[in-house]
């Protein structure tokens, strides 16, 4: 498959508006706004577009409840707060194809009646804040952003809104009272953000990757699309491959290819010559696989049916020098750290679940941890206000079902075999 949501990141000047005009740029978005805002949803929804966020959720749909809002005014956010131990999948579209990006946020605006725009950006990515707003600015000064764009009636706002680099932020609610200027908390739902969001309107946040899909669906139309990857799941799709493997970085394969294929195909495979030992196949929130595992197809619902998620398609691949104890208790250290402590389930439970994964991993570890370990992640699953609760009682459910025997061992020796 020919790339096109990394066409051309391989010119150092891509991230310039004459090179990416020069490339076809904001032709799809030309043709877009003589179109009739309704028959580009209808594309969006034959294309079976679903975002690329880690829910899945069908694009087509969650506009179709936006537009049906008579409030207005209705703003687009778009989240670039891509802060997952693991994801980098949308840094190349932001640092080296930003007018990709700037295009589907016009194209989706257009469609959804929206006027004003925020990239709301991961506070990690200064470099990326800085390139962004270098194409805000080129993109208003040829017409492509502002009042009547391209003479066409539509007037468009955007800006840049960088975080201070709380995770939960990338939950939609959450990072709407970021953009309010208030504590990144997520909200309770319904109402859901189509209807009550940012400043009480209806607010459309999408991921980088879903917006920059936009100006493809519009150049081979909503057909053709849906012909890429898999049928229930169709499109390109970003995936960020690290770990023990041979060429780590980022891939643009079509959705539903297998986990091998990823790592052994693309990825170059196992690096010196080491065995695959367990990959966590969606950014460190969804379950592991073990080896036999990587069979699977990589998208919405395939990845359910073999035991874990898409989630962001953050592939972290392991070899067989890697301690899962360890791997669990950095992952609950994240989770911890980031828990915005709403809830109690989270806020209690991963810092238990971290406390016994510490003591376990440092070789103090105590005969029934492992149970108690399942135990207060049963707790947790299931019982918290947003995902994060539910991704670390994952981590821990995943990492005891398949590398058991690991745990056992540290209780058991009272060290760890894998950095003897
Ligand atoms: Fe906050 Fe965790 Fe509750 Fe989410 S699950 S609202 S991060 S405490």
């Amino acid at each position: 498959m020919e790339n096109f949501l990394l066409r051309n990141i391989d010119n150092p000047k891509s991230a310039d508006i004459s090179e990416y005009e020069k490339a076809g740029g904001y032709k799809n978005m030309e043709k877009a706004l003589s179109m009739d805002a309704d028959n580009i949803l209808g594309e969006v929804k034959t294309a079976g577009l679903r975002g690329r966020g880690g829910a899945g959720f069908p694009t087509g749909m969650k506009w179709t409840f936006a537009k049906a809002d008579p409030k207005f005014p209705k703003y687009l956010m778009c989240n670039a707060d891509e802060g997952e131990p693991g994801t980098f999948k949308d840094r190349p579209i932001l640092e080296k194809n930003p007018h990709l990006l700037i295009e589907g946020m016009v194209i989706s605006g257009y469609v959804l009646g929206a006027e004003y725009g925020h990239i709301y950006l991961r506070g990690e990515y200064p470099e990326a804040k800085d390139i962004l707003n270098a194409a805000i600015k080129q993109a208003y000064d040829k017409k492509y952003l502002g009042d009547n764009i391209m003479g066409k009636g539509f007037k468009f706002e955007l800006s840049v809104h960088q975080g201070a680099g709380a995770y939960i932020c990338g939950e939609e609610t959450a990072l709407i009272e970021s953009i309010e200027g208030k504590k990144g908390q997520p909200r309770n739902k319904p109402p859901f953000p189509v209807n009550v969001g940012a400043w009480g309107m209806p607010t459309i946040v999408n991921n980088v990757e879903t917006l920059s899909n936009l100006p493809y669906i519009m150049e081979i139309g909503g057909e053709a699309y849906a012909k890429i990857g898999s049928a229930e799941c169709p499109g390109p799709k970003l995936f960020s491959v690290s770990g023990f493997v041979q060429n780590p970085g980022v891939y643009e394969l079509p959705m539903g290819t297998t986990l091998r294929d990823i790592i052994f195909k693309h990825a170059g495979g196992m690096r010196d010559g080491k065995k695959l030992k367990a990959v966590i196949p969606g950014g460190i929130s969804t379950p592991v696989l073990p080896e036999t595992g990587i069979d699977c197809a990589m998208d919405f619902v395939a990845m359910p049916k073999a035991g874990s998620m898409l989630g962001s398609g953050a592939v972290i691949v392991m070899d067989e020098s890697v301690c899962m104890v360890k791997v669990t208790y950095r992952a609950l250290k994240f989770f911890e750290h980031e828990s915005c402590g709403k809830c109690v389930p989270c806020r209690e439970g991963t810092d238990w679940l971290r406390k016994i994964l510490g003591r376990i991993e440092g070789g103090d570890g105590r005969q029934g941890d492992v149970e108690l370990l399942s135990d207060v992640a049963a707790m947790i699953a299931g019982k918290t206000f947003c995902p994060l609760g539910d991704g670390a009682a994952g981590v821990v459910a995943g990492m005891i079902k398949y590398f058991k025997s690991e745990f056992d061992e540290h209780i058991n020796d009272g060290k760890c075999k894998f950095s003897a």
